[in-house]
Formats: C-alpha cells, structure tokens, sequence
C-alpha cells in the first residue's frame, strides 16, 4: 500500500521556525531519515522502521481532532523519503488555508500548489557526511516559487560555507534564511548574534528558534 506513511508523532503547536515562526500548527512529523545531521533535535525520528503506521485519512483525522489551527507543517525525519507524501499533502491542502514541509532537499519536489510552501533546509559540510546530496537538488528547489532555503548555521566555517554554497547555488538573497544552531536558548543567542552581522550584509533573513527558546529540546512542541 503505497500511501501508508510511518509516523513519529502529531500535535498542535507553534511553528516556531522559517517564514511561518510564531503560527499556530498542527505538525505531523514522519518517521525515518537517513541524512544523519550531528546536531539534529530529533534523532528518534531517525529510524525508518520506528514510529507507527497510518493511512495520510487517518493522520489528517487525527490532527483535526486536537484542534484549529490555519497551518499545518510536516516534518520528520526526511518527509520525501516517504512515497505516501504527496497523497499526505493533498489531503493537507484540503483541510488547511497553508501546509508546509519541511525537508533537507535531498529529493525534489514531489509536487507544487499555491498554498504548500517548503522550508529546504540544505546542509554544511560539518553537519553530516551527505551535505552534497541535500543541495544536489537545488534547481528544482529554486524553481518552486514557494520555496524558502532555510540553512542551520553554526560555528565556523559554518559561516564561510553557508555564504559560499548559497553563491556557488545562486540562491537569491531574499529567498535564503539562517538559522542559529543549538539545542539551547544560549548556544542558539550565541549564533544568531554571529549571525546577524552576515543576515546584514548579505540581506538574508534570520530565522528564529522559538520552540528551543520556550520550552528546550523535547517532544511534542
Ligand atoms: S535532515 Fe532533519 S531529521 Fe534528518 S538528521 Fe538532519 S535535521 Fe535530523
């Protein structure tokens, strides 16, 4: 059965990162990711065969169910991995005004609508030995015009290299946000106040944390 997703968890909540932070969401997160980021705040998302099975009827009816909200944002894990995520998606689009995925980019996109937007967030060669194959992608990426390159940029030569791939990509500024790395509100403040000076410079926009910011790393937020 092609459209049966695995799925890590579903809540209601703040979106608390890329153009969309501070809105009410419903969040699906899939399981199953491959792409191994050092730092990444949800490693028990990482294990293809965790989670639990579903139907995208039965995830949608299940977030439904835990209240309203004008956003819903799936996530994982690597949602693009999963080849129930356009029929998910559809679903979505039917139920919320937005949708939005979040995916590291190391596959095109699935499909395109007015109303789903993605936050690509392609990786540094320090996070993860696959960095390559998450820009691999980009073309495709900068031709979907909802498309926003939201990149985790920690200490150097996080800097350097984030500028110097979203040159060599030709990302257009206003398209790119940095976001601080961390799994604390210090280690996030930290980065982003590094990060400001480039997000000026080069006119990139700075995206925050606000679910490390308001409650640290755990499930469910
Ligand atoms: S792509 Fe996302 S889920 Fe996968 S390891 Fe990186 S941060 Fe974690």
């Amino acid at each position: 059965m092609t459209d049966t997703l695995r799925i890590s968890e579903v809540f209601l909540s703040i979106q608390g990162e890329g153009p969309s932070a501070g809105t009410p969401a419903h969040f699906v997160r899939l399981q199953g990711c491959d792409v191994g980021c050092r730092w990444c705040d949800t490693k028990y998302s990482w294990e293809f065969g965790g989670g639990r099975e579903a139907t995208p009827a039965a995830v949608i009816d299940e977030a439904l169910a835990l209240g309203a909200a004008p956003l819903l944002v799936v996530t994982g894990g690597e949602p693009l991995e999963h080849p129930g995520i356009a029929a998910l998606l559809e679903r979505g689009l039917a139920g919320w005004p937005r949708v939005e995925v979040e995916t590291s980019g190391v596959a095109p996109p699935p499909l395109s609508h007015a109303r789903l937007a993605w936050n690509v967030s392609p990786k540094l060669p320090a996070a993860t030995g696959r960095w390559a194959d998450t820009w691999r992608h980009t073309a495709a990426w900068l031709a979907e015009p909802n498309a926003t390159f939201k990149i985790v940029v920690g200490d150097p030569p996080d800097p350097d290299d984030a500028r110097r791939l979203v040159a060599e990509h030709r990302l257009p500024s206003g398209r790119v946000m940095l976001m601080p790395e961390g799994l604390t509100d210090e280690a996030v403040r930290r980065h982003a106040l590094a990060l400001a000076e480039l997000c000026l410079r080069e006119g990139f926009r700075l995206s925050p944390r606000l679910h490390v910011w308001m409650w640290g790393v755990r499930r469910g937020v």
